[in-house]
């Protein structure tokens, strides 16, 4: 991609208006563009980032035995009346009318609607467990929208939804999004630490949130530093097997929000040189609730013995769009953004020193080929800026590696090539600069 025939609209300054460095940057980067408060329009090198999150949340649902459907965003408000909860929730919901006066609502969330696909089409313990998820946006209307797609209005989730014939099984499916969740976050290179958690409007009595560590999140929480040094379950983990102890694993240090803090229990059990406070990130929830929908709804299934039962069910979300925030928060610098390779939205910058010059075009050019041909991306910055704006620029958008092609370097047949993390910076020829990427 060359950058003089993309839309990449950074900026040199901070936004005033931005008061934490993920926003900011997300701004200046060039990544969002806000079109009312907590709405955002995605641009393009935004929305590559956001692919790719959502492609590593699919691939992990996937594997876990998830099964990927699509709701709408427009629900009928009759739905959630049948779960008795449309009143209840309150004014987070967006409440509209269509032309024959039908009231419809902008979806929060998607428990009403896939319990009710479920009671219309699966009657059997046969079809159990199951689970079916979607990746949507929803709309929230927060009180306070605020931190850039950290808290939005409307956002980008994916939830998944189990459903089982009783508590055990349930708890089972509970387990399964658990695991997939420690390789999801670990795979987009950050650290998210399940921690016990309140239930909230969702209700039920088994949750815990998955939190990034950050000075700037928005939830108090308390934890065994042991929790932080826990191995990730590696990819061949068997979803069909039992996984209560990876869960025990997690779960048995000491690892609350302040929610559900219980400072005794901290101080008994953490001696004081592990005790970590600080704040975290919320980027995914995991709750079982039982038969809380599927019971008023009337969504049961036969046992082998031919009764019929309510399942036992579960939702687990992940905010997709929140997690370019929690993960600008958790690796940037003074110079801007520094993407972990899984989500950058260009593997390559490469920086063309004199574009006007052919030989340098087609060498700029062809590492693009070359990066292409293995699956990399690259953006080839050919515009004719000076070179300090042009390296300002790609430490702004933070892609992991930079080549630098210039006549000077060429004419002894090198280019240097830069890690933007840490910033070590080598000299090679392009082939092996190439080589030393892939
Ligand atoms: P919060 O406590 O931050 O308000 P929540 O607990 O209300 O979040 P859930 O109902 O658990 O949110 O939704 C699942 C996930 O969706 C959350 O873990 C979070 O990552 C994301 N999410 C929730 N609200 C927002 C929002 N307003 N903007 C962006 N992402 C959100
Ligand atoms: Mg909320
Ligand atoms: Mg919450
Ligand atoms: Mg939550």
């Amino acid at each position: 991609m060359r950058l003089s025939r993309y839309l990449l609209p950074t900026l040199k300054e901070n936004p005033a208006d931005a008061q934490i460095a993920s926003h900011r940057l997300m701004l200046r980067a060039g990544l969002i563009r806000q079109e009312a408060a907590g709405i955002y329009s995605w641009l393009p090198a935004g929305l590559r980032v956001l692919r790719k999150i959502e492609a590593i949340v699919r691939d992990e649902m996937n594997r876990a035995g998830a099964l990927e459907l699509l709701m709408p965003t427009l629900q009928l408000a009759d739905l959630w009346r049948e779960s008795g909860r449309y009143d209840a929730y309150g004014p987070e919901m967006l409440r509209i009318k269509d032309r024959h006066e039908r009231e419809l609502l902008y979806g929060p969330t998607n428990e009403d609607m896939i319990t009710a696909i479920f009671r219309n089409n699966v009657k059997s313990y046969r079809a159990l467990p199951m689970n079916l998820y979607h990746v949507q946006w929803k709309f929230r209307d927060e009180q306070r929208p605020r931190f850039g797609v950290m808290r939005g209005r409307e956002f980008l989730m994916k939830d998944a939804y189990s459903f089982d014939l009783d508590e055990a099984a349930a708890r089972r499916s509970y387990q399964r999004m658990f695991v997939a969740y420690l390789r999801t976050f670990a795979r987009m290179g950050i650290r998210a630490i399940p921690m016990r958690a309140e239930t909230g409007p969702i209700g039920g009595d088994l949750s815990h949130e998955f939190l990034v560590l950050a000075q700037t999140g928005e939830s108090a929480v308390y934890c065994d530093r042991a929790v932080l040094d826990l191995p990730i379950p590696a990819a061949d983990t068997d979803y069909g097997g039992d996984l209560s102890g990876i869960v025990r694993q997690w779960t048995t240090p000491y690892a609350a929000t302040e929610d559900v803090h219980d400072i005794e229990r901290f101080e008994r059990e953490v001696p004081a040189e592990q005790r970590v406070q600080t704040r975290g990130i919320e980027v995914g929830q995991v709750f079982y609730f039982g038969t809380k929908y599927s019971a008023p709804m009337k969504a049961l299934v036969t046992t082998p013995e031919g009764e019929e039962r309510p399942i036992h069910g579960g939702s687990y979300g992940i905010g997709v769009s929140r997690l370019l925030g929690a993960i600008i928060e958790a690796s940037h610098d003074e110079a801007g953004i520094v993407w972990p390779d899984a989500v950058a939205p260009f593997n390559v910058g490469i920086v063309n020193l004199d574009p006007s010059d052919a030989t340098i075009d087609q060498v700029c050019a062809d590492l693009v080929t070359g990066l292409q041909a293995h699956g990399l991306d690259a953006l080839h910055d050919d515009t004719d800026e000076r070179a300090g704006v042009k390296f300002a620029r790609m430490d702004l958008i933070g892609l992991p590696w930079q080549i630098v092609v210039g006549k000077r370097g060429l004419s002894r047949g090198v280019v240097e090539l830069k890690r933007r993390a840490g910033g070590e910076r080598l000299e090679l020829s392009p082939a092996d600069a190439l080589a030393y990427v892939l």
